[in-house]
């Protein structure tokens, strides 16, 4: 979900009560706000510098240089499961909240990932609130990586339906339509295309990184699938096969684990160290 959740906070629209002191009642982006910060309040010198600091920093993007093209040549996958703890995400009566039905599809696609013989790396395994930078930090610190960010969405207008993939990096382009165009092939599905995006997760990667919305809670029809476990195995499923078809090409991802979550793999075997769950650094949340 965008806007109630954590990345939504730093979408291109930003609304808080500063904004709201310059322009009322109207959501204004980044760049009007550094312009209306030194056109509209000549006088309030330090407001203004406040402004500009906190839409500079807001602004942050890993430059082309610092970008790394691992597409090609990954061998880890970070799974980020969307919101958690205290961030809810999209929420619905008649169903688990966002932040559940993210951990689950990311634990499948973790397992999944695993038995594709990927290193993986999860930014969280339980029900814990993780802020938006350290999960960037977490995924920028995983060389030969690619992040995977997973999320369901929600709206006002519940005949809303579909998938959404977003990327920032060109590099995480083609990862993105995969992922999407496996994602489609789901009977009944509605594409609702690939974007770009200034998500904080995807702008600040080093590496590949992509965010996927599997659904809205708020369709009668994606929620009421959302809540069960095949169709969520599903998702993981299509997306593996997208990750790993993006490694080592068409045909090559075997299908191995259609179990329930928790179920032993086929042939475990450890993470290797500092990898899989409990890498989560929990001493910086400072969000
Ligand atoms: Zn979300």
């Amino acid at each position: 979900m965008a806007f109630k959740s954590g990345h939504g906070k730093n979408k291109r629209f930003l609304r808080n009560r500063w904004i709201e002191f310059a322009v009322p009642r109207r959501k204004i982006c980044l760049s009007q706000m550094i312009r209306l910060s030194v056109v509209h309040m000549p006088g309030y010198s330090y407001i203004g510098f406040l402004l500009v600091a906190l839409a500079l920093a807001s602004c942050q993007t890993v430059s082309k240089e610092q970008r790394k093209n691992t597409s090609r040549t990954f061998n880890t996958v970070v799974v980020d499961a969307g919101h958690g703890g205290k961030d809810s995400g999209a929420y619905r009566r008649s169903g688990p909240p966002e932040k559940i039905a993210t951990l689950d599809v990311a634990t499948r696609l973790s397992q999944k990932l695993r038995e594709s013989q990927f290193k993986v790396v999860m930014t969280r395994t339980n029900d814990t609130f993780i802020p938006l930078d350290t999960r960037v930090d977490i995924e920028n610190a995983t060389p030969k990586s690619v992040f995977v960010s997973i999320h369901f969405n929600d709206s006002r207008r519940r005949g809303i339906k579909g998938f959404e993939t977003y990327y920032h990096s060109p590099y995480a382009a083609e990862l993105a339509q995969r992922v999407q165009d496996k994602l489609c092939t789901i009977s009944g599905s509605v594409n609702r295309g690939v974007h770009t995006a200034n998500f904080r997760v995807i702008r600040k990667a080093t590496y590949p990184a992509i965010l996927v919305e599997c659904g809205y809670l708020s369709n009668r029809a994606e929620g009421y699938e959302a809540r069960s476990k095949e169709y969520r195995d599903r998702l993981a499923d299509k997306i593996a096969e997208a990750i790993v078809e993006e490694r080592f090409g068409a045909g090559v991802y075997r299908a191995a684990s259609t179990g329930s979550v928790g179920s032993p793999a086929p042939n475990p075997s450890p993470a290797p160290p500092g990898e899989g769950p409990g890498s989560v650094p929990q001493s910086s949340r400072n969000n």
